[in-house]
């Protein structure tokens, strides 16, 4: 998605404030009637309909009439209030080119004050482009406490929690920066994704360190679950970084043997069809390391997971909560499990990520209001942008 970050130069604090009573009122309607908008918005001499025509003019909303009058953010709407919060704070002065698409984000340099570049990645569930696709429609239709605004800003959330434990123990991963809504702010990793890499000087001890990794990670009590070429960064110097982490899960979770063998496996093959690596010989050489394997090298889930609660301790001071990670597995497990069943053949993107297809799993009701009041209180690298505190500026 074009991310035109020019028309933020000319918004108004009146458009900001029509923006947020915007979001405020989607938090229990799927179309905010254009009177409730006015009303929260409450400006000083009206005119709330001629700042939303501006709004609409820029992408920002959409407009519904189908049922009554009524707008909706777009995700466009939504990136402008994360920037203009994180801009209003200071975290950095520009944005700049776009360095990455993944499958349900788009990541972009910024610039900081005293010029340093750093990554922004800003969360699109909803814009699948795989085979999940359908589970995820259908639960998602079946679920009304969930709507794709506050799926993406709880992955940001959960990425931004758990880069900063992973930091905190040591691990190669970019430093956690800052996060607003379903925009995580983090440090820019030099290098380039695995899978772009033909060549690199030791294989061996490349995947060595890789597959350390993840040892090292269920040692802790988390299983990555996303664990490939594409999420793992690799510099000149061969040193690796690992990306990439709304989707994990702890030790303790029900499928995690699963998750971890596959996680394993990813890398296993990736290393076999790439650098030729061979993992059949000599199983029982003892290579120094202590990482109990099975006949074929893969190191035991069994022997190395000790069920340590790694994430409802440390996650939790994050501001990250069981009940959060409870509320995204539910959504994001089925598309992990439906990839697993699916082999590794993507389906080409079937169109559904349009905004009338977002728009129509934007759930109205008490549930949501429920959990997006729940999350707020939890939330604190996320000061959300309340109309009322604008409105005192
Ligand atoms: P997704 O969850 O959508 O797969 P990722 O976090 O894997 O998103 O990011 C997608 C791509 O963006 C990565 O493959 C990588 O090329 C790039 N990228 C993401 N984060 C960074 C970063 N911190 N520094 C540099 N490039 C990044
Ligand atoms: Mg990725």
């Amino acid at each position: 998605m074009k991310l035109d970050v020019n028309a933020l130069r000319y918004l108004s604090k009146d458009d900001f404030r029509v923006l947020t009573a915007v979001e405020m009122g989607m938090r229990n309607h799927e179309i905010v009637p254009t009177e409730l908008v006015a009303r929260i918005a409450s400006l000083k001499h009206g005119g709330a309909y001629k700042v939303l025509k501006n709004l609409l003019k820029h992408k920002l909303l959409h407009h519904d009439s189908s049922k009554y009058d009524g707008f909706r953010l777009t995700y466009l709407g939504y990136d402008f209030l994360a920037i203009k919060t994180l801009l209003n704070r200071g975290v950095f002065v520009a944005v700049g080119r776009q360095i990455g698409v993944g499958k349900e984000s788009d990541i972009f340099e910024v610039a900081s004050e005293d010029g340093t570049v750093l990554a922004m990645k800003l969360h699109r569930l909803g814009r699948v482009s795989f085979r999940a696709v359908k589970s995820k429609r259908d639960y998602l239709r079946h679920r009304t406490s969930y709507n794709w605004l506050y799926l993406s800003r709880l992955a940001a959330l959960k990425e931004f929690a758990f880069m900063k434990a992973l930091e905190e123990h040591s691990f190669p991963v970019p430093r956690a920066v800052d996060c607003n809504r379903h925009c995580v702010i983090m440090s820019l990793v030099q290098g380039y994704p695995l899978v772009q890499v033909k060549q690199v000087q030791n294989p061996d001890m490349v995947f060595e360190r890789i597959i350390g990794l993840v040892v090292r990670m269920a040692e802790h009590g988390l299983i990555h679950c996303d664990f490939n070429e594409f999420n793992i960064m690799i510099d000149d110097d061969e040193k690796v970084t690992m990306i990439d982490f709304p989707q994990m899960v702890s030790v303790d979770h029900r499928n995690a043997q699963m998750y971890f063998d596959r996680d394993v496996e990813c890398i296993f093959k990736f290393f076999r069809k790439r650098f030729n690596l061979s993992f059949e010989e000599s199983p029982d050489e003892n290579d120094g390391s202590e990482v109990d394997t099975d006949e074929s090298g893969r190191p035991r889930f069994s022997s190395i997971a000790k069920g340590v609660g790694f994430l409802d301790k440390e996650l939790a001071a994050s501001g990250f909560t069981r009940k959060d990670q409870e509320d995204i597995e539910k959504f994001i497990e089925g598309g992990i499990e439906k990839d697993a069943d699916s082999g590794d053949e993507e389906s080409e993107d079937d169109g559904h990520n349009s905004d009338s297809e977002l728009n129509k799993s934007y759930i109205n009701g008490v549930d949501s209001l429920h959990l997006l009041d729940q999350q707020e209180q939890t939330i604190h690298c996320d000061e959300e942008a309340r109309v009322e505190e604008n409105q005192e500026n």
